[in-house]
């Protein structure tokens, strides 16, 4: 069964860490298990002195997923741990029991400015694995996989999962489908998925539809069950990505940077932050 666009979520845009722009899906709470949170960072112009980033702050309880388009960030943490991200460039953070990091753009985009674009994802964890050690997959886009269709009209960046015949060298510690597509205009392409997984497109240019409902840009698709998708590209081609996983069955407790079952482990979380156990 063709999987059908069941809802889109529209975006809006949020001021977020030290003041960076990014577009937001609204509603994305626990919309669609196990994705709490997609941003659009950029595509914003910077002049020299204006890129903004994230200082330190903690994370306790899920993952942060980082993909850079254009520009460039750099990363570093409270156990000593930094590197850069380029374009093409992923950065898969397991926060487990705790991570006090900065996300802030290089010193060349400080300096200079230049064009910053790319999303940043939070991927919730099951119970049993939300206070796991903390985790890095720093993977460079070079050893990304990436396929085209036989007739050239569809590429895709395989983070997660599989697609075209290619698949993804990121370890995911709850089976992820993380996929960037760009669409020919008119191109169609067919991805098996896993029936009992949910599965959304966001779609960040050019425009598309799903069994003849139609996802313009800034779009989030929620997609209803089905073993197969069909996307079929507009008059100007389509980019999006394409985003699935299991349900997580089991109760949220949320706080900013915290996500954990219930109240008494987020006042853990809290109190271990401010204890200076966290991470
Ligand atoms: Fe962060």
């Amino acid at each position: 069964m063709n999987r059908t666009l069941r809802s889109v979520v529209p975006t809006h845009t949020v001021l977020e860490g030290g003041g960076f722009k990014v577009r937001r899906p609204v509603a994305m709470g626990r919309l669609m298990s196990p994705f709490l949170l997609l941003d659009e960072m950029g595509p914003v112009n910077y002049g020299p002195g204006e890129a903004v980033g994230a200082p330190d702050h903690p994370h306790r309880g899920f993952e942060t997923v980082t993909y850079l388009l254009h520009g460039g960030m750099k990363h570093a943490d409270s156990a000593g741990n930094h590197g850069d991200l380029n374009p093409g460039d992923v950065q898969w953070m397991t926060a487990g029991r705790g991570v006090i990091h900065s996300e802030l753009p290089q010193d060349h985009m400080m300096e200079h400015g230049g064009l910053m674009h790319g999303f940043q994802i939070w991927v919730n964890l099951p119970a049993k694995d939300k206070m796991m050690a903390p985790r890095y997959q720093d993977i460079p886009s070079e050893a990304i996989p990436e396929a085209t269709n036989t007739d050239g009209t569809v590429w895709a960046k395989v983070i997660a999962g599989t697609a075209l015949g290619a698949e993804a060298v990121i370890d995911t510690v709850i089976p992820i489908t993380y996929i960037h597509l760009k669409l020919q205009p008119g191109a169609v392409y067919e991805h098996p998925c896993t029936p009992e997984h949910n599965l959304m497109v966001y779609a960040f240019g050019g425009s598309m539809s799903i069994e003849g409902k139609a996802l313009g840009d800034g779009g989030l698709g929620l997609l209803s069950e089905g073993d197969r998708l069909v996307l079929v590209a507009g008059n100007e081609g389509a980019e999006c990505l394409l985003l699935g996983g299991p349900e997580i069955d089991e109760p949220i407790a949320r706080y900013g940077p915290f996500v954990m079952n219930t109240r008494e482990e987020i006042y853990q979380a809290v109190q271990d932050y401010q204890n200076g156990t966290l991470a």
